[in-house]
C-alpha cells in the first residue's frame, strides 16, 4: 500500500532488499544446518616444487555443495560462517578431516603436511590452542604434518595472543604459513619476531607480473625477503607455463595454483597422487 504513493522505484527496491535478505538469511540457515551435520568436506590442492613439480604438501580448503544451489563460493560461506560465529566449529571439522587425509595418504606411502585455514577471529581465542591440541591426540595425527595459515591482513590485532599461539604451535611441530602475503601491512619488524616459517605470495602479484612492472618488482622483494628472513616462499595461483618460469627464475622455489591441479576430494586427491600426478 505504501508503494502506491511512494511510487513503483520504492516497491522495486524493497522487494530486492527483501529478497536478498531473505536469501542471505536462509543461506545462513543451510550453512547452520550443513555445519552441524558435518557436510562442508575439505578439498586439497597439491603444493609443488617449482623445479621438479614434486609435491611437497597440500592446503586444506572447504567446499559446500547445496542441495539445491550446487557449490557455494567458499568466498561466501566462509565470510557468513566467519560473521555468525560458525567459524571456529568449521576449520575444526576441516582440522579433523586434514588429519584423516594425512592418515589416508600415508597409508599409499605418501608422507607431507597439509596446511590448514584460520580465520583472524579464531586464533585470538583463549581456548584456540586447547582445541587445536585436543583435536590433533584425538585423530592422533602427527603434528609435524599439520600446517596453519593465516592471512597476513588479520595479523594486525592482538599481536601478542596470536604470537603466544602460533609459538605454542610451533613447539608440537605445527609450522604457520602467513597467506595472501603482500596484501596486508604487517611490519618488517612485526615479521622477524613472529612465528612463521612460509610466506606464501598472494596471487595477485603472480597473476601481474607479467603486465606491471611494479607488481614484478614487489614479488621479487618479497622472495629476497624471504631469503633474509630465513622464510620458505611459495607462490599460490599459478596457472600458466610462463608464470612458473618467471617464479623460478626469481628464486621462488615452491608453488600453488591449477597449472598443478585444482582442489580435490580426498578420494581424487588418493587417484591423483597414485597416477603419478
Ligand atoms: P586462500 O587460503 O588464499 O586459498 C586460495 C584460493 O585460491 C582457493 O580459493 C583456491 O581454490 C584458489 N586457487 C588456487 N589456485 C588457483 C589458480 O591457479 N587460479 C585461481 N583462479 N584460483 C586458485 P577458495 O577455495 O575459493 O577459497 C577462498 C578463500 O576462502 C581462501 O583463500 C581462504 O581464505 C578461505 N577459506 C577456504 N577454506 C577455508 C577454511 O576451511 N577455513 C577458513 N577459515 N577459510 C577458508
Ligand atoms: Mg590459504
Ligand atoms: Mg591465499
Ligand atoms: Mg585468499
Amino acid at each position: 500500500a505504501r508503494a502506491k504513493y511512494e511510487g513503483v522505484a520504492y516497491l522495486a527496491f524493497s522487494n530486492e532488499l527483501a529478497s536478498a535478505m531473505f536469501g542471505r538469511y536462509e543461506l545462513l540457515q543451510d550453512l547452520r544446518e550443513a555445519i552441524l551435520n558435518n557436510e562442508i568436506v575439505a578439498y586439497f590442492q597439491p603444493k609443488v616444487s617449482l623445479k621438479d613439480n614434486a609435491l611437497i604438501g597440500f592446503e586444506a580448503l572447504a567446499r559446500w555443495e547445496h542441495k539445491t544451489r550446487g557449490f557455494v563460493s567458499p568466498e561466501l560461506f566462509i565470510s557468513l560462517a566467519e560473521s555468525s560465529g560458525l567459524i571456529d566449529k568449521l576449520d575444526r571439522q576441516m582440522l579433523r578431516q586434514s588429519c584423516r587425509a594425512i592418515k589416508a595418504l600415508k597409508g599409499i606411502g605418501i608422507n607431507v603436511p597439509i596446511s590448514v585455514n584460520v580465520a583472524g577471529n579464531e586464533i585470538i581465542r583463549p581456548d584456540y590452542f586447547s582445541n587445536f591440541k585436543t583435536i590433533l591426540e584425538e585423530e592422533q595425527a602427527p603434528a609435524e604434518l599439520i600446517e596453519l595459515e593465516i592471512t597476513e591482513s588479520q595479523l594486525i590485532n592482538e599481536k601478542a595472543t596470536i604470537n603466544r599461539h602460533l609459538s605454542a604451535l610451533k613447539t608440537l611441530g605445527v609450522h604457520t604459513n602467513i597467506d595472501d602475503f603482500g596484501t596486508g601491512y604487517s611490519s618488517l619488524a612485526y615479521l622477524s619476531t613472529l612465528s612463521v616459517s612460509t610466506l606464501k605470495v598472494d596471487h595477485s602479484f603472480v597473476w601481474q607480473m607479467e603486465e606491471s612492472e611494479k607488481d614484478f618488482e614487489i614479488l621479487k622483494m618479497i622472495i629476497e625477503l624471504g631469503n633474509i628472513l630465513g622464510l620458505s616462499v611459495i607462490a599460490e595461483g599459478i596457472e600458466t607455463e610462463q608464470q612458473k618460469a618467471h617464479l623460478l627464475s626469481l628464486g621462488c622455489e615452491n608453488g600453488q595454483g591449477y597449472l598443478f591441479a585444482k582442489p580435490m576430494s580426498l578420494e581424487n586427491t588418493i587417484h591423483w597422487v597414485q597416477s603419478g600426478q
